[in-house]
């Protein structure tokens, strides 16, 4: 079969890849000029290695990701280092600091639930979450009311409030528990990332097929999707129209609505009714460490009144050597599009940033950076409501030789590219059977 994928992400490459070891003739259109979709990087003169545009990691339990890369045989090429998390605690007498907290003991530890029965609850619902494998009933509830009750309100205004307060704005309140229990049953403290970058995995795996045949067209952008007249699917690029058997779309919901119209109108409505948050993401390059401890990830609660929400040290996860001696640092924020960060320059952006930085590192002068880049989306993370799993759209669209694989399908997981890689690959699989 001829078959069209709309997006190089992961989850798009993955299907290529299957589809194409299946005989097929896959053609991959994608918009930007690079591989690799939200995942992918940038570089500077004197880097060696590629900067994420939007900070990212594998956990040692990603296995249909690191599954794959065993698969083409570049296991090899995946670092576990051992980066440090801190969670930010204000106590009655200081201004607020950052405490460890990737383990057991260091959640022990952690002063921000005292010494007593609250900390006991929160092990204790931790460890029923990580074990019980039954998020149906989850999803009937909201994340709020269920903590409330089982966790209690100060453990939960203290510990899980913060999390989905930041990453879910207005919607904090709605969002099912079924999300939260997918973080803590899937996650490690163990994080990974890909020699070079997540940017030269995408390259290495974009080289990779087109040497088994993939057709990938960059700066390609989709503009329509019909069915045409003597069955299958034209498909406008660049104002150019195209044949094919199949297509699969693995962009938001949002624009396949736009792609193809001539979906039924109860399906349009079903991904136009889909919400999701946006997400700005500016990284600095310094001429020096921020954190003299050597923290990699530092958990911001909103209510703290830092200007952003979490503030990632990433050459204290791989060595700033990779980047010609520049020390890398995000601060990035999930918001709503028509949030005013979305529209300010990135000196505009600096100057709300500074000051939450010097929170973090009162030493920390505008002097240290060398530079500043900002990445935004309006599509980076997929909001879970009460009773989600009858609003996700099948992978077969009701257009017949439609297939759609989004991030908003990996229910109910938490985005990511080991969850697009297993939607992309299940795609695949469904679209093959189909002739
Ligand atoms: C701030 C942030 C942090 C994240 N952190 C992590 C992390 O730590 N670990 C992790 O695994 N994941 C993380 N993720 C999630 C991860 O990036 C995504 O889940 C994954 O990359 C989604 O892959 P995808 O292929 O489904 O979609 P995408 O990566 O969005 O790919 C879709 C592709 O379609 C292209 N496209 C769009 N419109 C068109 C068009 N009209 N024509 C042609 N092409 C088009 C886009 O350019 C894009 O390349 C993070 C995401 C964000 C935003």
């Amino acid at each position: 079969m001829k078959i069209a994928i709309i997006g190089a992400g992961f989850g798009g490459m993955a299907a290529a890849y299957d589809l194409r070891r299946a005989g097929h003739a896959v053609t991959i259109y994608e918009a930007a000029e690079q591989a690799g979709g939200l995942a992918a990087g940038f570089k500077q003169p004197g880097w060696d290695w590629w900067v994420d545009k939007f900070y990212h990691h594998w956990f040692a339990s990603d296995k249909h990701m690191l599954g794959l890369i065993e698969e083409l045989g570049w296991s090899d090429q995946v670092l576990f280092p051992r980066p440090y998390t801190v969670m930010y605690h204000q106590g009655r007498d200081d201004d607020g600091r950052f405490y460890p907290f990737d383990s057991i003991l260091a959640a022990l530890l952690y002063p921000g639930l005292g010494w007593g029965l609250d900390k006991i609850r929160f092990g204790l619902v931790g460890l029923y979450l990580r074990l019980s494998s039954n998020w149906r009933p989850l999803e009937k509830t909201t994340v709020d009311a269920w903590m409330r009750k089982w966790a209690g309100d100060r453990v939960y205004e203290r510990m899980w409030l913060p999390l989905v307060q930041g990453k879910f704005g207005p919607y904090a309140k709605d969002v099912n528990m079924a999300w939260l229990w997918a973080r803590l049953h899937a996650r490690t403290t163990r994080l990974g990332t890909f020699e070079g970058g997540f940017q030269a995995f995408a390259d290495q795996f974009a080289a990779h097929l087109s040497e088994m045949g993939v057709r990938i067209l960059f700066n390609a952008r989709a503009e329509r999707i019909a069915t045409a007249a003597g069955g299958g699917l034209t498909l406008t690029v660049n104002s150019a129209e195209q044949h094919f058997d199949q297509a699969l779309v693995t962009t938001s919901p949002g624009l396949l609505a736009k792609l193809a119209p001539q979906l039924p109108e109860d399906y349009l409505r079903g991904l136009l009714g889909l919400h999701s948050m946006g997400a700005v993401v500016m990284t600095l390059a310094l001429d020096r460490q921020l954190s003299a401890e050597g923290y990699y990830w530092y958990n911001i609660p909103k209510s703290a009144g830092f200007p952003f929400l979490a503030l990632v040290e990433h050459t204290n996860f791989v060595p700033a050597e990779h980047f010609g001696g520049d020390h890398i640092i995000y601060c990035g924020d999930y918001l709503e599009v028509g949030h005013e960060y979305f529209s300010l320059s990135e000196e505009e952006l600096l100057e709300r940033f500074i000051p939450g930085i010097q929170r973090v590192n009162p030493d920390f002068r505008r002097e240290w950076v060398k530079g500043v880049w900002v990445h935004k989306t309006h599509y980076a993370q997929p909001v879970p409501l009460v009773d989600h799993s009858a609003n996700i759209p099948d992978i077969r669209t009701p257009l017949p030789g439609l297939y759609f694989a989004s991030m908003s399908q990996v229910y109910p997981w938490d985005r990511g590219t080991n969850f697009a890689v297993e939607i992309g690959r299940k795609a695949a699989g469904i679209m093959g059977q189909q002739v």
